[in-house]
């Protein structure tokens, strides 16, 4: 163990997220002192108040699960939010974890920011190797910047400061707004209003043909934890499930869970985005580290949560 969590301070930044939420839950079994601050008490994307915060909250450890998040057609129509939050928030963290002595830092990517037509698996060296997608270059852009950031302190500080790249995550909390969401929320949605509504079908965007891996996020929120206590190095670590599914076999899954027997149409009018974005994680799996929550029992979980939960659940 590199970094013993025990009777530490550690700061879960976005805690109101399925990440951050996630994570905190974790964390309850390791012996440290959890701190979360809401929006009401810092802006994150304000350098003082960022400042102001850790002077006073004094962590041991940051786990920066704060971003502006979104599906493919909130990052393709609002990319200046995507850009702007995601340097600011990560730019202000980070520099301020540096002056007031923070001693482990653990800052999360996502798989979308690897390029377009990365080899598959793609494993950690594929970074910046080529184009990136460009439904997702602002929130990219933001992101790698956010990992060069906590290479930088770590090259020019020797701060104990990484990161970890996760991919397309799922589970309770998550957000099942239509027009921002990503697409297991959406299509769990839809399928619930579909069998509530007795429609015939539902429509998901696309040809359906793009494949994407996905992760619950309580497993997440395990693999964010072993890194901080068992990872120290320069680079990125992948943390996936290692299987992927293409869309249409997801919304198919997702309709078996629900019970929604209608057909499946396709709106082509909106994008596939990146063809397929599938992660090696043979190096986070090496170090001891396996995904414990099976696709289909994670779906089953999280329609329940949305099920009694979610406000959008209520309004059909
Ligand atoms: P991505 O992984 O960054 O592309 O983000 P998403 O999770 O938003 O989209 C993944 C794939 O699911 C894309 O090919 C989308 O076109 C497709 N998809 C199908 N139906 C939906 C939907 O209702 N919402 C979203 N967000 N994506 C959908």
């Amino acid at each position: 163990m590199t970094f013993d969590l025990n009777r530490k301070r550690v700061w879960v930044a976005g805690h109101r997220g399925m990440v951050g939420g996630a994570t905190v839950r974790r964390l309850k079994s390791e012996g440290c002192e959890v701190i979360t601050a809401g929006r009401e008490t810092v802006d994150l994307k304000r350098q003082a108040e960022v400042e102001a915060f850790l002077r006073d909250a004094r962590p041991d450890a940051i786990i920066m699960a704060a971003a502006k998040v979104g599906g493919i057609l909130a990052n393709d129509t609002r990319p200046a939010e995507f850009l702007y939050d995601n340097i600011m928030i990560e730019a202000n963290i980070i520099a301020a974890a540096h002056d007031n002595d923070v001693q482990k830092f653990l800052f999360l990517g996502s798989s979308c920011i690897y390029p377009k037509f990365a080899s598959q698996p793609i494993s950690e060296d594929s970074l910046l190797t080529g184009p990136l997608e460009p439904t997702n270059e602002w929130y990219a852009i933001a992101k790698i910047a956010g990992i060069k950031l906590a290479q930088a302190y770590r090259k020019q500080y020797g701060r104990d400061y990484i990161s970890a790249m996760p991919t397309n995550l799922y589970g309770p909390g998550d957000n099942f707004d239509l027009r921002s969401s990503h697409v297991m929320p959406a299509i769990i949605r839809k399928a619930h209003e579909a069998k509530i509504q007795g429609a015939k079908n539902i429509t998901v965007w696309g040809t359906g043909q793009p494949r994407r891996e996905f992760l619950h996020a309580d497993d997440c929120a395990d693999a964010l934890v072993f890194l901080l206590k068992n990872y120290s190095g320069d680079e990125h670590v992948n943390v996936g499930s290692g299987e992927d599914i293409t869309i249409l076999e997801l919304t198919q899954l997702v309709c078996d869970v629900v019970e929604f027997r209608g057909e499946i149409i396709h709106d082509l009018t909106k994008p596939d985005g990146t063809p397929r974005k599938l992660m090696d994680a043979n190096k986070l799996r090496s170090m001891g580290w396996a995904p414990a929550i099976a696709l289909r029992n994670g779906i089953e979980e999280t329609y329940s949560w949305f099920k009694e939960n979610s406000p959008e659940a209520q309004t059909v």
